[in-house]
């Protein structure tokens, strides 16, 4: 019999053995479990990855990690045990595993994982999505019509190396100033709920940040509880990647109880209370992450969905995806729900797939996972938002542009009559491109550069 493309196999979740490296060889699993533990363990630089390792990676890998952060980082690095420890999670590393490791491709990005042709798009921006100048209060992006973004606070307790917000979140990094926030919390918040209590068309707040694991517990249920005040929000949902990264902070007791608060007053009042997270590959879930999950359901919770990136070298593969939603799907209680396009931000490119290949992806992907759960493979397109990669309108494939319109304004295009008119364009990565459309591509950077 000839076999199928993708061979479904149950896998259950395992919680990989922490003291096979050398740094956590005497830690419990009481201190493992413990969220304060995890914060104060998290690797904040080389030293402490050592310190974790030891030998078990040499000095090569140390010395391109040293490059990357001087010189091409855009996010500083912060890694809590648990993410650490999904790193060649079936055995002790070694120099070469680390390296192909798909978690830590993303999470420690190295020198050498990046382009050297051409590590950024020319189109690549700090603020690619254009977030910060949708801003209608500090941190609030307005881009569609019913739907805004809070961004309650710009950390994490985890930063990826791709994340798209990059101009705002996480620490400065040789490379990267970041921007600053300005407002004291309380003020911030305060000027976002005025402004939801004042658009009665907004229906649907993406509470984010950074990640919302990061704001003090009450001052985030006090935010939650006024923003249940307002009828007219009728869609919460609640961005942290920690739920994975950290899903200790989701299973400690005030959390759990606040959470179960919350979601009683969301189901009294009919509003849709769910979390997003932020899984990129299988071996991220454990049995602890599941049990974040299923805990924050059985709260009340009215679904836990994943927003994954999809990312050359970590999971742009059907069967990369497939093995991932299937580990959401049927053994966290997690739905497979979108996998963005990786953003055009500086350094990205060895990351970023070109549009044909994510259309490929979700074609190959289509037809094993209940329909509902089947994630949608999307493109975020400047000034447009949210797109399915197959409506795009043109594509010139030779020089990877490819064409989008819309069907909305965004704020700040109020005035705009041409604004749906227009077509979008979004840039596929360079080094994807045939021999001639990567000649021209060239050409343009040379002709740039003479014209200053
Ligand atoms: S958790 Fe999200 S916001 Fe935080 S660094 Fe990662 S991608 Fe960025």
């Amino acid at each position: 019999m000839t076999p199928q493309p993708y061979a479904y196999q149950r896998r259950e979740l395992v919680e990989p053995d922490w003291t096979r490296l050398p740094g956590w060889r005497d830690v419990t699993r009481e201190q493992w479990e413990n969220a304060q533990w995890q914060r104060v363990h998290c690797v904040k630089n080389i030293k402490q990855l050592r310190d974790v390792l030891g030998d078990l990676v040499d000095e090569r890998f140390y010395t391109d990690l040293e490059t990357d952060q001087a010189h091409l980082a855009t996010m500083s690095m912060l890694i809590p045990p648990q993410m650490i420890n999904t790193m060649v999670p079936d055995r002790q590393p070694d120099t070469d595993t680390f390296y192909t490791d798909p978690v830590r491709r993303y999470m420690l990005p190295v020198a050498s994982d990046r382009r050297t042709d051409w590590p950024s798009h020319p189109y690549s921006t700090r603020d690619s999505l254009h977030e910060h100048d949708m801003w209608v209060a500090e941190g609030l992006t307005h881009r569609y019509p019913t739907k805004v973004l809070a961004e309650l606070l710009p950390t994490c307790p985890q930063y990826c190396g791709h994340c798209t917000r990059m101009d705002l979140v996480g620490n400065s990094t040789p490379t990267v100033d970041k921007l600053k926030l300005t407002l004291k919390p309380a003020d911030r918040y305060d000027a976002m709920l005025t402004y939801l209590r004042t658009h009665p068309g907004v229906r649907d707040v993406v509470v984010s940040g950074g990640d919302v694991a990061n704001v003090p517990w009450r001052q985030l249920e006090n935010f939650l509880t006024r923003m249940l005040d307002i009828d007219t929000v009728r869609d919460i949902r609640l961005a942290t990647k920690a739920l994975m990264g950290l899903p200790q902070h989701w299973l400690q007791p005030d959390v759990v109880d606040g959470l179960g608060r919350i979601a009683a007053i969301a189901n009294t009042r009919g509003v849709n209370l769910a979390i997003h997270t932020h899984v990129n590959h299988a071996q991220s879930l454990t049995p602890l992450v599941a049990k974040a999950a299923r805990t924050a359901l059985d709260v009340g919770v009215r679904d836990v969905r994943n927003q994954g990136v999809l990312m050359r070298g970590v999971n742009a593969t059907s069967t990369d995806l497939l093995d991932l939603c299937f580990a959401l799907q049927g053994e966290a209680g997690i739905l497979p729900y979108y996998f963005y396009m990786c953003d055009m931000i500086p350094n990205a490119e060895h990351w970023r797939v070109a549009v044909w290949q994510a259309q490929q992806l979700q074609h190959d992907i289509m037809g094993y996972l209940p329909g509902y759960a089947t994630p949608r493979i999307v493109c975020d397109v400047p000034f447009v938002g949210k797109r399915w990669v197959h409506m795009v309108t043109e594509y010139d494939r030779e020089r990877g542009i490819s064409y989008w319109t819309k069907n909305y304004r965004t704020s700040i295009e109020t005035d705009d009559a041409d604004a749906l008119a227009r077509t979008y364009p979004y840039y596929d990565p360079i080094d994807t491109l045939p021999e001639s459309g990567r000649k021209w591509w060239a050409k343009e950077q040379a002709n740039e550069a003479a014209t200053g």
